[in-house]
């Protein structure tokens, strides 16, 4: 027993370890870099939920110009009182633009007479890169199987919860798509992501898609090839459901990375010229470990030097830096510390 449990401690630590060493780095930055380029500013709308500056706007209940149906000519859906309304026999209607990854918003009502039941029911859907379903349905006291109703990723996840309004009522879709993504030959490296608020209510988190949805069974990456955008596609299935307030963000789909790789400077530290900094500055502890040498800001936040001189060190999460100063023997007597903007930190030894 003991032999098991302590065979879980150390998986643990390496599962703890791991992570720990992947750290900050996956982003390609280490922390507070003043080289990361400063955020896009986006005007917010005055109401939530409207269309922020850098939206797409795809409809704002006045025409259906950016819209066509299956086959490239115009959409056959309606507008009546501001919304686009899904005609019975007008096919799907796509946006003419294509997607990658986006955070899409909508507005959509089942219609406000309840006809049928389950899955004919105010359904519609909307199809992200023309291929994923996030199912609209009238689910408000309308059972169906759970991986169809309103919020799931059709045929693949039920929504957490159900956070649906009753028939007739606006409802919103608050949608952020990762498509997915695939290698030089076409091989599937990342599925695609996506993560729903219902109302404001979360009902997809990050779910992972096995494949384009589809009644029965879902379709197989392998259709998708390459793919890189579709357009975003709303379903005609039969029931009058109306949208209004339609917008799409694109986003960023490769986040910048540093322009020089880190740590070029990093030179080979002789061990004992490495252990002479070990002691206290100030608040902090410089100590040798694992074969590193190790700063502790204020003797709580290890962080791993890196040597770019006999005096000068970086740290390998932290784009911050560290000088030692030295007396005539050689004996370090303080510190200079960076660690962001605001400026450089002395501690003396003591
Ligand atoms: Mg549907």
């Amino acid at each position: 027993m003991r032999l098991f449990v302590f065979g879980f401690v150390l998986f643990f630590a390496f599962i703890a370890g791991s992570q720990f060493s992947v750290g900050q780095l996956e982003t390609g930055w280490k922390a507070h870099d003043l080289n990361r380029s400063q955020p896009v500013v986006v005007k917010p709308a005055e109401k939530i939920g409207n269309a922020p500056s850098d939206a797409i706007v795809l409809f704002d209940g006045t025409d259906m110009s950016k819209w066509r149906s299956r086959n490239g000519g115009a959409a056959k859906w309606k507008i009546v009182e501001n919304a686009m309304e899904s005609v019975r026999n007008g096919g799907y209607v796509f946006s003419r633009q294509e997607f990658g990854d986006c955070q899409v918003h909508l507005e959509f009502a089942s219609p406000k007479n309840v006809k049928g039941n389950g899955q004919g029911r105010g359904n519609s859907g909307v199809f992200l890169m023309g291929e994923f379903e996030i199912q609209v349905l009238d689910s408000f006291d309308n059972q169906t199987y759970a991986d169809g109703s309103a919020g799931s990723v059709y045929g693949q996840y039920p929504p957490l919860v159900n956070a649906s309004r009753g028939p007739g009522q606006w409802q919103t879709y608050d949608i952020v798509f990762r498509r997915p993504r695939f290698d030089g030959d076409g091989k599937l490296i990342k599925r695609a992501r996506l993560t729903v608020l219902h109302n404001g209510v979360l009902v997809q988190d990050a779910s992972l898609a096995f494949g384009p949805t589809n009644w029965i069974q879902h379709h197989s990456y392998a259709g998708l090839k390459n793919k890189t955008k579709g357009p975003l596609g709303l379903q005609d299935h039969g029931n009058p459901v109306r949208y209004r307030n339609i917008w799409v963000r694109p986003l960023v789909e490769v986040r910048p990375q540093p322009e020089k790789p880190y740590d070029a400077q990093r030179i080979e530290l002789d061990q004992a010229v490495a252990k002479r900094l070990v002691g206290r500055y100030g608040g902090h502890r410089v100590e040798w470990k694992n074969e590193n040498l190790v700063f502790n800001f204020n003797g709580n936040t290890p962080m791993v030097m890196v040597p770019h001189s006999e005096t000068e060190f970086g740290f390998t999460k932290s784009a911050g830096n560290i000088k030692f100063d030295l007396n005539e023997d050689g004996i370090p007597t303080g510190i200079e510390l960076n660690l962001d903007a605001a400026g450089k930190r002395k501690a003396i030894r003591k």
